[in-house]
């Protein structure tokens, strides 16, 4: 099938073409996602009870529900001029292999150091800590990514970023550890005796590997109790979508320069943040009546927060220190089979993406690990791109939607989200080159015994 290619394999837009504001996709929900509870009363958190813990003009974005357009400050701008606009590519080269009538776009979130999309939000979060006067920063990271991110945008900054990582990763992804400490960052493998929940932790479990839940314990124990400190997160958050619009607004800009219409947006989701940045323009012309998209969001087989979890409040993280979330979840204690997509293994999903797919503004599909494989192969070896595989995911829907136009002659215009580079995830591709990798997907039962767990609301 030879295709008329009047469209240019990578559209960029120009510097004076970028975003000078944030979307804030909630200022055109009719149904405004749940506010933060306080895990003891179940109160919504205050800006007050928020400012202890995050920082004070991100606490303003996250309980803004009603300006659809927060301005970008300059110096924000400025630093995304150095790796953005981030390339929206036409997969002509998929399309031919596929044999497919549909047109297919992604936009391409790796061409930064850190290799993801998590950058476009850390280096706001370090800028407005800086803004306030702060020393530092304290975060969790689980693969590394995030953390990655947050060292480049606080030595940018100059601020001190201090990164509690889950132990087995610590040991078992020197890598992403060494490229944080040349950003400047100290790296603290999780559980640690540096805090007093780690040292009770440690006491009750010596030798575990830690996780997620418990980093995250840690880094908010740090951040408040030390002075000039606050902590940040990396996804889930109505601030971190907020942030991450960029990416649906260049998007845009750039289908729009070329006059094409998207049918399809499809991008992984784990906590949901580059999901919600690409498709908040395009759901907001949905909210508002303009227009109409199909949008799915992918997730693991072995983690489907959306697929099989409950839409309720939940605890964010395993010690139930932070604020109650009311989220589509598997309970705040599941713990997903090893996946190799680190950066989906999230329990729960962002409130405003839970709200938009409650209200069936979105649909969600959920895939297994080998099927992401091939697919992210599959792409490697025609657009050159050695993908993330988390990103991979929403590469397999693509490709099967795709090939469903194939059966069908439809021409649709599918657009996906690549969020990042795969390089740091080469002990994944061994094992599926290898025929190590198991698709494992938990049992009803398994789901049913976690959703036991949340918290009792009234
Ligand atoms: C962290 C990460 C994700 C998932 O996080 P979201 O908040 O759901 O976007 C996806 N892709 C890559 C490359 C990541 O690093």
């Amino acid at each position: 099938m030879s295709k008329n290619k009047e469209i240019p394999y990578k559209i960029y837009l120009e510097e004076n073409e970028m975003p000078t504001s944030w979307y804030n996709v909630r200022a055109d929900m009719k149904n405004k996602p749940a506010p933060l509870l306080n895990p003891g009363t179940h109160q919504p958190m205050t800006a007050e009870e928020l400012g202890s813990v995050f920082c004070e003009d991100l606490v303003a974005q996250e309980l803004n529900d009603t300006d659809p357009y927060i301005e970008i400050p300059e110096e924000i701008r400025n630093f995304y001029k150095m790796y953005r606009p981030s390339p929206l590519v036409r997969a002509y080269c998929l399309e031919e292999k596929l044999q497919t009538p549909a047109k297919i776009y992604y936009k391409f979130e790796g061409n930064n150091t850190s290799g993801s999309h998590k950058l476009n939000s850390a280096i706001a979060q370090a800028y407005y800590a800086k803004k306030q006067g702060l020393k530092g920063v304290t975060t969790e990271t689980g693969a590394g990514q995030w953390g990655t991110a947050l060292s480049m945008a606080c030595s940018y900054f100059d601020l001190d970023c201090k990164v509690y990582m889950v132990k087995v990763s610590y040991e078992q992804k020197p890598f992403r550890r060494e490229v944080m400490r040349t950003y400047g960052a100290s790296v603290v493998p999780s559980p640690s005796d540096t805090t007093e929940v780690g040292r009770k932790i440690l006491a009750a479990h010596p030798g575990t590997g830690g996780s997620l839940g418990c980093a995250i314990s840690e880094a908010v124990e740090v951040a408040v109790t030390n002075p000039g400190y606050r902590y940040v997160l990396g996804s889930v958050l109505n601030q971190v979508l907020l942030h991450q619009s960029v990416i649906g607004l260049e998007t845009k800009a750039a289908l729009d320069k070329y006059g094409i219409k998207a049918d399809m947006i499809i991008g992984c989701a784990g906590g949901g943040s580059n999901l919600g940045g690409l498709i908040s323009p395009f759901v907001g012309e949905k909210l508002r009546g303009e227009a109409d998209y199909e949008i799915i969001a992918v997730e693991p087989a072995s983690c489907p927060s959306f697929t099989r979890g409950v839409y309720a409040y939940d605890f964010c993280d395993t010690g139930m220190i932070c604020p109650l979330a009311k989220m589509y979840t598997l309970g705040s204690d599941f713990i997903p089979a090893p996946n190799h997509a680190g950066g989906l293994r999230y329990h729960g999903m962002s409130p405003v993406l839970s709200q938009l797919y409650d209200d069936g503004l979105m649909t969600a599909r959920s895939v297994p690990q080998t099927a992401v494989f091939e697919a992210a192969e599959q792409f490697a070896r025609v657009e050159g791109i050695l993908p993330a595989p988390e990103s991979s995911h929403a590469i397999r829907v693509a490709i099967d939607e795709a090939l469903k136009c194939k059966e069908t002659g439809e021409e649709k215009t599918i657009v996906f989200g690549l969020t990042g580079t795969g390089y740091f995830d080469l002990v994944a591709y061994e094992k599926f080159h290898n025929g190590q990798m198991d698709d494992y997907i938990p049992t009803d039962e398994e789901l049913a015994k976690f959703r036991a767990n949340l918290p009792k609301m009234d």
